[in-house]
């Protein structure tokens, strides 16, 4: 995307922008939604979808008014219409359902905000449909950055990104994309294990580990943060969204999470974005791009913090962000096995049915075990996608 300037149109706060909200029941929905609500007249909210929350997505959607919702769950189907019907609000139930709507009439960028796997369908559907995509799904482009982003590039769509680090690095390039990058540096609070060794977190609890120091966020991303899986699944968003190799992109542990992320050019100069840990800022500026939006979120003061810190990450202790970089370094169905084998471990720790550090052993089964596929296409890429999951939860079977 970045290589030249992207192409979102002006912002048009006489129009509004239309919006596809997928997962506006979750933490990235719901914020999404504030910002929403905090800029009247600026955004359309055309089409909002969830997972299995009816209620809210009932309760969103008698407030926000879109043409048309959907639900994952089936068995949501009929509560969702029953509610909406009178409302003239359509509403549909089914994973197709999900895929089908961004295609909408009136939908300028959609929001991805569901988790795992199940945002990649609905985001080829969005981008041959010749939407923008906010992109807080970052699940999609460690399955299929390659496929994803050539798709955007051909059909002239902007990848904007949602997550923190993809955002500052995005805004530390604005003005700078004809500039080639020396060195992306991705910052990681460390999570709620920063400093612990591996005989300490082979006991840890699942409450210990959704306990984030400074994010409020989706139980799945909670877990990986704690893991630094995440951190690796940024480091693969990453080399797709900006171009740039595994071995350009240097994680940084950052416990305050002021610093956001950063790039560093090639005449040494380094470009950081900082401010209070905060999803709504990154949310906005990707919904508002290439504008940036007043707003009244609180303001980080350098007054109030006396030191900013900086580490390297702990990679014996923390395996994934290295299993993260092996994937990438192997590429093909790597990322994919990955990322699937990912999602089967932190649903088995989340249920009590493996422990924190088996987490890494279930990913590498999986890796060890899903026949490699050099260049596979998005079809091979849910086989692929289910074959780890098969392997990973046979492992989880005999933990
Ligand atoms: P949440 O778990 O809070 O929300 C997930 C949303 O997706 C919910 O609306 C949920 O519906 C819906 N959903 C879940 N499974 C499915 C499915 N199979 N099909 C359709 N919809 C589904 O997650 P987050 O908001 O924390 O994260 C969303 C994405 O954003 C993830 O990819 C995450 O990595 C990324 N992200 C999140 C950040 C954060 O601060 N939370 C920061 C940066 C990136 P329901 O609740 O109705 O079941």
């Amino acid at each position: 995307m970045i290589e030249g300037v992207p192409h979102s149109e002006t912002f048009d706060p006489g129009k509004g922008r239309g919006l596809a909200i997928l997962g506006s029941t979750g933490s990235i929905g719901t914020q999404a939604l504030d910002v929403v609500r905090a800029q009247p007249g600026r955004f359309r909210v055309e089409v909002l979808t969830a997972g299995r929350n009816a209620d809210l997505l009932i309760a969103q959607a008698l407030e926000f008014k879109p043409n048309a919702v959907a639900i994952a769950d089936e068995a949501q189907g009929q509560k969702v219409r029953d509610a909406l019907w009178e409302h003239d609000i359509k509403a549909y139930a089914g994973q197709d359902a999900i895929a089908q709507l961004v295609e909408m009439e009136g939908i300028d960028i959609v929001l991805t905000a569901l988790v795992g796997f199940a945002g990649l369908r609905p985001t080829m559907n969005a981008i041959a449909a010749g939407k923008h995509i906010a992109l807080a799904n970052k699940e999609t482009l460690v399955v299929a950055g390659e496929i994803v982003m050539a798709a955007a590039a051909k059909k002239g769509v902007d990848i904007l990104p949602v997550d923190s680090e993809h955002s500052a690095i995005f805004q530390c390039l604005a003005g700078e994309f004809h500039n080639p990058i020396e060195k992306l540096i991705l910052t990681a609070s460390g999570g709620p294990f920063r400093g612990r060794k591996r005989d300490d977190l082979a006991a840890v609890t699942r409450e210990q580990a959704l306990n984030h120091p400074n994010w409020d966020m989706g139980a799945k991303i909670t877990i990986d943060s704690a893991s630094l899986m995440n951190k690796g699944l940024e480091v693969i968003e990453a080399r797709w969204l900006f171009d740039v190799k595994a071995a350009d992109i240097e994680v940084v542990v950052h416990p305050q999470s002021i610093i956001h992320s950063g790039v560093q050019f090639e005449d040494g100069s380094i470009k950081v974005q900082m401010g209070l840990p905060d999803m709504k800022l990154p949310i906005q500026y990707a919904l508002g791009y290439p504008q940036r939006l007043a707003n009244d979120f609180p303001r980080f003061s350098f007054a109030e913090y006396a030191s900013l810190t900086f580490e390297q990450p702990d990679l014996a202790t923390f395996r994934n962000l290295q299993l993260a970089y092996d994937a990438l370094e192997r590429g093909g169905s790597a990322p994919c096995v990955l990322n699937a084998a990912n999602e089967v471990a932190v649903a088995a720790f989340l249920n009590k049915e493996v422990g924190f550090l088996e987490m890494s052993e279930v990913v590498e089964h999986a890796l060890h075990t899903v026949e490699h596929v050099a260049k596979p296409d998005l079809e091979a890429l849910f086989t692929l996608d289910q074959a780890a999951r098969d392997a990973a939860a046979d492992r989880v079977r005999r933990s």
